[in-house]
């Protein structure tokens, strides 16, 4: 996968037409329909900023939720809209549809400086099936297509792929970062290179594992995932998370570490409880003999120590997946302690989306982070060396 991809500062975008593919996939309130975070809308002003300033005439699209190529007035891009132009401070053209006259005729007529959004993409069919007639008529309003949602660019869609068959496409700043951070720990990682894979399950994170033991010095597994490697090695684990049918696989990446010298860390001690609640007692135990009883909810404190021991002197590490349940605060120690060993570590640190990102954040050590990557399903697909449509689709540097 080569991540070395045109940006917008590699083109001249004055005087032309851009079509620009957000993420504007706000999270909104169920009754109301207001945006109940617009940090997605934020996030996206530098590369629109950049744009207007540099004479292009933007044309913005994104989804929102899931209508299924059905319209849906829940689901209408116009509050996002309003959200935009006021944090802009700049008008935000709307279009009642999204390849209909009024789309069209608004983006014929829509001049440099200015910017206008699409409706949901998403109540097309078209865009999800990546159907050719429909991501050329997106492409035959523009002339450029920049892409600047990370969080889409695994789905051949046709708003994240498919108009690149049309339109010379390069990335946004968003997509330009993680490609740089992400990208550079991967082909190029300052060592010693730590990963810390946590979360439920042991199948989300396999293709990672398996790819990450090919580039890192050290992996830390936590998190549930944890007690089926526990449970493969002979120990008994009670009434923990178990994926029986991942046993071969957690001995084959154990054997592989082995093979390859890469430090495999799995928990010696482990918070247990007898129910999975939040008002559970924790008591600590050994990882390979916990009680019949009892599941393990999160790293114990000698593992913790360890953990924070072994990404102390790391030059880049990259982390997915909780060490334990953190939601339940009497589990949420181990998951707080490597955010703050993270922090405090002066390495490149990246957190790859999803509920460690969510962690970092609740726990306060956000600032504190190298990238905080904003695609979960996306940042799990890079870790795992795929090819990624939405970026295999721009122009080569
Ligand atoms: P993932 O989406 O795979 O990153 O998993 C995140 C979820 O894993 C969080 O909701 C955690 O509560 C959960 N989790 C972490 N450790 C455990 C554990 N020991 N037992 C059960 N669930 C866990």
């Amino acid at each position: 996968m080569n991540y070395n991809k045109k940006t917008v500062s590699d083109i001249d975008v004055s005087g032309k037409k851009v079509l620009l593919r957000c993420d504007f996939n706000v999270p909104q309130d169920k009754e109301t329909g207001a945006i109940t975070d617009d940090k997605r809308i934020r996030a996206a002003l530098p590369t629109i900023r950049y744009l207007l300033d540099n004479g292009a005439a933007v044309i913005a699209c994104s989804h929102l939720g899931k209508p299924k190529g059905e319209w849906n007035k829940k689901l209408t891009l116009a509050p996002v809209a309003a959200r935009l132009s006021e944090l802009l401070g700049h008008e935000v053209i709307f279009a009642k549809d999204i390849i209909g006259e009024d789309a069209k005729a608004k983006a014929a007529a829509l001049q440099s400086g200015q910017i206008m959004l699409l409706e949901n993409l998403r109540f097309d069919i078209g865009e999800e099936k990546n159907h050719a007639d429909f991501a050329k008529a997106l492409a035959d309003m523009a002339e450029i297509y920049v892409s600047d949602a990370f969080g889409t660019v695994h789905r051949a869609h046709a708003s994240t792929a498919g108009v690149a068959a049309y339109l010379p496409a390069v990335s946004g700043m968003l997509i330009q970062k993680e490609l740089e951070i992400m990208g550079g720990a991967l082909e190029n990682p300052k060592r010693p290179f730590v990963a810390i894979l946590g979360g439920a399950k042991v199948s989300d994170k396999i293709n990672v594992i398996n790819n990450l033991l090919e580039k890192a010095d050290t992996i830390i597994i936590g998190g549930g995932m944890a007690y089926t490697f526990a449970k493969a090695q002979g120990g008994s684990i009670g009434t923990s998370l178990l994926e029986e049918d991942k046993l071969d696989y957690a001995r084959e990446m154990i054997a592989k570490a082995e093979s390859k010298g890469v430090k495999l860390l799995l928990p010696v001690d482990t918070l247990a409880a007898t129910e999975f609640s939040k008002d559970a007692e924790p008591v600590c135990v050994d990882t390979m003999n916990i009680p019949d009883n009892m599941m393990g909810m999160d790293i114990g404190p000698k593992t913790r120590e360890a953990y924070a021991a072994a990404v102390a002197g790391a030059g880049t590490i990259v982390w997915n997946g909780p060490m334990g349940v953190f939601e339940f605060p009497a589990f949420a120690e181990g998951t707080k302690a490597m955010a703050k060993a993270l922090a405090e570590s002066g390495a490149v640190t990246i957190i790859g989306g999803g509920d460690s990102a969510a962690a970092v954040e609740q726990l306060g050590f956000a600032d504190k982070i190298t990238h905080i990557s904003t695609g979960g399903g996306a940042s799990l697909e890079f870790l795992e060396g795929k090819e990624l449509p939405g970026v295999a689709c721009l122009l080569d540097k």
